[in-house]
């Protein structure tokens, strides 16, 4: 599908926000000869973007914060980029095409690109704005949560998913003398991308290595001591929980303000549609706080294809439309092997695959409806993930490889080898029948 350019070589192009989606936007651009001359992008923070997603082996004291650099601002200078750091856009004016930010600075603007992400979701519970409480949102967050591990003490992490657990460990494994617990609202950890069996083991796994993990609790209130600062959380069933830190990361709430504030259509980010457009033509919206037929987001994978979506409609250069597609997930915490996407749970259309070596701790789960893979857990060994993942995307019909799915695409290369020479590969697949239970959902 053809698009039209939303700008000309000669216009102001303003990107607010300067964070991965942004940064990726402005790679994209600068390598189209077609592309705004004139470019310049505001962020609320002191730095260039970095890679956010390496905030946690950061913290974890796996990696020097230099690793996490993307450009440094002489790259944006020599691309003939204007970046403004430490300044936050605080209003648009529409119908002047202009922006101010909190230090006072006014710009004009021919098209302007909203790419402000998203932060931490607070719990609505008393309490939550207590001294101590933090969120791991940024370089700033990595550096308080890495001074909370030197200090030691009580810290409880409220949010068993991603974010959550790599929080946690990272935490455990930069403190020596720290406690860390866990509060999972769900019965089980990365309930959205796990089954019972596979969010079992990795919580044994967390537990041995000294996380305490509360799964099924559900936050009351946070007390404070004396001076104001955290000291204790209470659940809702009566328990209490010692807190001399609190880090919250039970899920992102996109920083949409902007959009509201300049009345474009917003829900619970700021709607656009297929080429990223808002509901101002002159106003495109990219990465987490923006939202697409009801979606927003989380993770880089679909944010990547908005940014190659927004840089070809912006340059005028054909592409097709921004559609949603499966994302997996892994975990990023170092001797902990997991990969999984798609539904957790089976409906009734869905055939079940499982094996479990136990003595291994190794777990594959697969859901297929109709012989094509839906969904899938891998836990321990997920060398077969990725090959999972693109037989879903493709939507490859496996029903004949069954008996060999388990053990991933080489083995199912075999059967589709054997089947092409000779019709009969019975005698191929019963080698793996014995390692497979299959159960109808
Ligand atoms: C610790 C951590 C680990 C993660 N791990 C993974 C992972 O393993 N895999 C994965 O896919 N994703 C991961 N993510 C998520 C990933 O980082 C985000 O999806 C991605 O950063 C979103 O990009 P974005 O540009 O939309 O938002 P951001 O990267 O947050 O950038 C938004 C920028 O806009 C700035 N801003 C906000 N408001 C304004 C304003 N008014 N004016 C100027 N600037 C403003 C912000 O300060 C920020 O710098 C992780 C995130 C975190 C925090």
């Amino acid at each position: 599908m053809e698009t039209t350019s939303r700008c000309s070589s000669n216009d102001h192009l303003v990107v607010i926000g300067n964070g991965m989606a942004s940064h990726r936007l402005i790679e994209a651009l600068v390598k189209q000869p077609t592309r705004p001359q004139r470019i310049t992008v505001i962020g609320a923070e002191p730095s260039p973007a970095y890679n956010r997603i390496l905030l946690s082996p950061l913290l974890a004291g796996e990696m020097q914060q230099e690793a996490l650099t993307l450009r440094d601002t002489q790259w944006y200078a020599e691309q003939g980029v204007t970046l403004i750091l430490g300044e936050k856009v605080e209003m648009l004016d529409r119908a002047r095409q202009t922006l101010t930010t909190d230090s006072g600075r006014s710009l004009d603007y021919d098209h302007l690109v909203i790419a402000t992400g998203s932060r931490p979701a607070l719990p609505d519970v008393p309490g939550i704005e207590l001294e101590g409480v933090h969120g791991f949102r940024n370089l700033q967050d990595a550096e308080s949560l890495e001074a909370i591990a030197q200090r030691g003490g009580d810290a409880v992490v409220i949010g068993g998913g991603l974010l959550g657990l790599e929080a946690a460990e990272g935490l455990r494994k930069r403190g020596s003398d720290i406690n860390v617990s866990v509060l999972q609202r769900s019965e089980r950890l990365m309930n959205r991308q796990l089954d019972t069996t596979a969010a079992h083991l990795l919580k044994d796994t967390l537990t041995q290595r000294g996380l305490q993990i509360i799964t099924g609790a559900h936050l009351a209130r946070l007390e404070s001591n004396a001076q104001g600062r955290v000291a204790k959380l209470h659940l809702a069933d009566g328990r209490q929980l010692n807190a001399s830190s609190v880090i919250v990361a039970a899920g992102i709430t996109p920083n949409a303000e902007l959009g509201r504030q300049a009345d474009l259509r917003t829900d619970r980010a700021i709607v656009v549609d297929e080429w990223l457009t808002t509901s101002d033509p002159a106003i495109s919206a990219l990465g987490e706080c923006c939202q697409f037929d009801g979606t927003t987001y989380g993770l880089v994978e679909p944010i990547w294809r908005q940014v190659e979506v927004l840089a070809a409609t912006l340059c005028g250069t054909h592409t097709q439309g921004y559609a949603d597609a499966p994302s997996a997930t892994k975990l990023k915490i170092s001797g902990v092997a997991l990969y999984a996407f798609g539904p957790t749970e089976a409906s009734a259309e869905h055939e079940v695959l499982n094996y479990h070596d136990i003595e291994r701790g190794d777990y594959r789960r697969l859901l297929l409806r109709d012989g094509q893979i839906e969904g899938a857990v891998l836990y321990g060994d997920t060398s077969q993930g990725p090959w999972y993942f693109e037989q879903a995307l493709a939507g490859t019909d496996l029903n004949a490889y069954r008996q060999a799915l388990l053990f991933g695409g080489a083995d199912v290369e075999v059967l589709r080898e054997a089947s092409q020479h000779s019709p009969d590969s019975s005698e191929l697949s019963s080698k793996h029948s014995s390692h497979t239970t299959s159960e109808a959902a």
